[in-house]
């Protein structure tokens, strides 16, 4: 039996370790910033290049390679650079794969530093941005100029949980010599594997629920051994934004529970969006799993489960949401995700507030919408908790 056979929740688990001559079973934190070599003649021959082994740890590290051997088993992918940050993976995408004059293609619907990071800092060095609605396929068809070199989307969509139909748009993409890269932060590979969809790039915030329980910030990218082997570690190992062997190693111990968790927070999220939706003073709720959804079919075929964020609109605007907000007792007010401890935020004044207005009614980000990442407390604690906040809110 290989690597090959494994099932996800035993690539989790096994996949990516190489065990030291000291035989222990879990995996070891190794905290070196340099490696030794054997003589002249080795080191000159690690410095070669295409050379493997270890030099420093902004190219390589064994605990950060066991993570990355992990998460790219995992998410079908040959290879995967882990980075400092989620935005240090998307930078380093960028870096990577775009050059002055080249087009880039994005969702409307992405995380706000991302579009802060295009807009200001990409567009100074002559990369071209257009965003895109990620439901309609005609518009990233429509939005393809000679220069385009890369397609960028969530899949769902923070926080309302818009689907982008990841296969329809790779044909696009590949129809036009595109690269599709994918943020598959919210559903992770146990619930949504983009690559086997045509996905050329999955990139990771692992901050979410990689670690999944608020430890520590990271990223990464996974893809071919030519895109992300040879060009993203490329970039990765000269500019420096390397993921730490501390960080790695608390992201590989979350690795080996991401299914069992996915799975929790999935059944826990679908169970509240279904009682949320009965509430009074609950005006919608904006959840794939819920039959109301109006891409519920899309997210069920292209997803195995529906994942922990659920987007809500309480009546009576921003008074009403506040009130919930501050009348709750357990969940905790702050603006993370994908964390044990479920996490309630207003975006409209956080997440999405340096947006103008306009542009946040376009988007949806209504005043009473909040956000809620559900943990794996009891559901019974979290409706009690929830039904305070609804309590408050239908007063104001
Ligand atoms: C948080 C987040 C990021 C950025 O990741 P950091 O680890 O905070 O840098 C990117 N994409 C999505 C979907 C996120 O939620």
């Amino acid at each position: 039996m290989t690597e090959d056979d494994f099932h996800l929740a035993t690539l989790a688990i096994r996949a990516g370790q190489t065990r030291t001559q000291e035989g222990e079973h879990s995996e070891p934190i190794f905290t070196t910033s340099s490696f030794v070599f054997k003589s002249a003649a080795d080191a000159a021959a690690r410095f070669a290049e295409g050379a493997t082994g270890n030099i420093y740890s902004r190219f390589t590290n064994p605990t950060v390679r066991c993570f990355e051997e992990r998460l790219a088993a995992m998410e079908g992918g040959e290879s995967c650079v882990a980075t400092s940050s989620g935005m240090a993976a998307i930078l380093t995408m960028g870096m990577a794969f775009l050059k002055a004059g080249d087009h880039l293609v994005c969702s409307e619907s992405v995380f706000g530093s991302i579009i802060t990071l295009f807009n200001r800092y990409f567009v100074k060095f002559g990369v071209e941005v257009t965003y895109v609605r990620p439901d309609d396929v005609g518009a990233w068809e429509r939005a393809v100029k000679p220069n385009t070199k890369l397609f960028f989307l969530e899949t769902p969509s923070n926080p309302l949980a818009v689907i982008a139909d990841i296969a329809g748009i790779a044909r696009v993409a590949h129809a036009h010599g595109v690269l599709l890269a994918v943020d598959n932060c919210f559903c992770t590979p146990a619930l949504q594997r983009p690559i086997a969809l045509g996905a050329d790039l999955v990139i990771h915030s692992a901050t979410k629920y990689l670690d999944g329980q608020g430890r520590c910030v990271g990223g990464a990218i996974v893809g071919s051994k030519d895109l992300v082997g040879k060009e993203a570690f490329g970039f990765l190992r000269t500019a420096g934004p390397s993921m730490s062997p501390f960080n790695a190693w608390v992201f590989l111990k979350g690795l080996e529970t991401l299914e069992l968790r996915m799975r929790a927070h999935s059944a826990a999220a679908l169970e509240l969006a279904r009682w949320l939706e009965q509430q009074p003073g609950v005006r919608r709720v904006h959840y794939a799993g819920l039959v109301s959804h109006p891409q519920h079919d899309l997210a069920e075929r292209q997803q195995s489960g529906f994942g922990g964020i659920i987007a809500f609109e309480v009546e009576g605007g921003q008074g009403a949401a506040w009130a919930f907000v501050d009348a709750t007792r357990m969940v905790s007010i702050t603006a993370n995700l994908g964390d044990v401890k479920t996490t309630l935020t207003h975006p409209a004044t956080t997440t999405h507030a340096r947006i103008t207005p306009a542009e946040r009614e376009r988007a949806g980000i209504t005043e009473g919408l909040l956000r809620l990442s559900i943990g794996l407390e009891d559901p019974r604690d979290l409706k009690a908790d929830l039904e305070r906040g609804l309590a408050a809110a239908r007063q104001f």
